[in-house]
């Protein structure tokens, strides 16, 4: 998949295609990655991407010319048709549901704001959807871009190894994942439990349905109402 990220720090960007899964489904060449600055489509010696607000008030906006430039260079460097998202606190929700959605996709194109936002005409014109990825307010679009591409980039097929696999994840069959331990059996800090050293499978896949579910039911109980439990399941979390 390929994705383009228009950004006023590219730098920024490029770092997400450095390191670990999203480095490795770079090289793998499941995933491409490039960066366009509006800066370098904005006119006059000052190179100017923002402007104050209309009807007053604190901040910057940025310009409409200089980002639907970069936008318009992005679409040119590849025929494949593009989802425009606009990186917002006002968006839908990133889910792990929207990020499978978007994995199977083959382009995006992540716009990411600065100062107060983006004029929106902007957005009206050239976005087709925006999202955020939380209730909080960030000072500029690249870090959500970047949870973005990394959530998207694990999902290609061949970018996790076995022992990474997906599957298991939170929120992949509307769960919290279960606890992991690893060696030594014995440490001070407690020892790992006696189910998952039986060697019994079938023993093994209940108590870690049994410990998602609870775990579900603890931590993020609005996920269970969402989520159809077997009667199977429900006699576990009633246990
Ligand atoms: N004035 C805007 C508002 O209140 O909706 C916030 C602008 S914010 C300081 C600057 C940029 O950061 C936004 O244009 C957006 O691209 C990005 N941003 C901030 N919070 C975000 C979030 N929770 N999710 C995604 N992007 C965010």
């Amino acid at each position: 998949m390929r994705i383009d990220v228009i950004t006023l720090f590219p730098d920024f960007i490029a770092q997400c295609a450095a390191f670990g899964v999203t480095g490795r489904a770079g090289e793998r060449g499941l995933v491409s990655l490039h960066a366009w600055n509006p800066r370098d489509y904005a006119e006059g010696n000052y190179r100017r991407v923002d402007d104050r607000p209309f009807g007053g008030g604190p901040g910057m906006v940025m310009l409409i010319d200089p980002l639907r430039a970069a936008l318009a260079a992005a679409r040119a460097a590849d025929p494949t048709p593009a989802r425009v998202i606009y990186l917002s606190p006002q968006g839908a929700p990133l889910t792990q549901a929207r990020a499978r959605e978007l994995a199977a996709r083959e382009r995006l194109i992540l716009l990411c704001g600065r100062y107060e936002g983006v004029d929106e005409r902007l957005i009206e014109a050239e976005v087709d959807e925006e999202l955020s990825i939380g209730d909080y307010v960030l000072s500029g679009g690249e870090l959500a871009a970047a949870v973005v591409i990394d959530s998207v980039a694990r999902l290609q097929e061949g970018a996790l190894s076995d022992a990474e696999s997906a599957e298991q994840d939170s929120f992949e069959c509307g769960l919290l994942d279960c606890p992991h331990y690893t060696r030594p059996v014995e440490h001070e800090l407690g020892r790992v439990p006696d189910v998952l050293l039986s060697g019994n499978h079938a023993d093994i896949a209940r108590w870690r349905r049994q410990e998602a579910l609870g775990r579900t039911w603890q931590r993020r109980p609005d996920l269970l109402d969402e989520t159809a439990l077997s009667k199977a399941d429900q006699r576990l979390l009633d246990e």
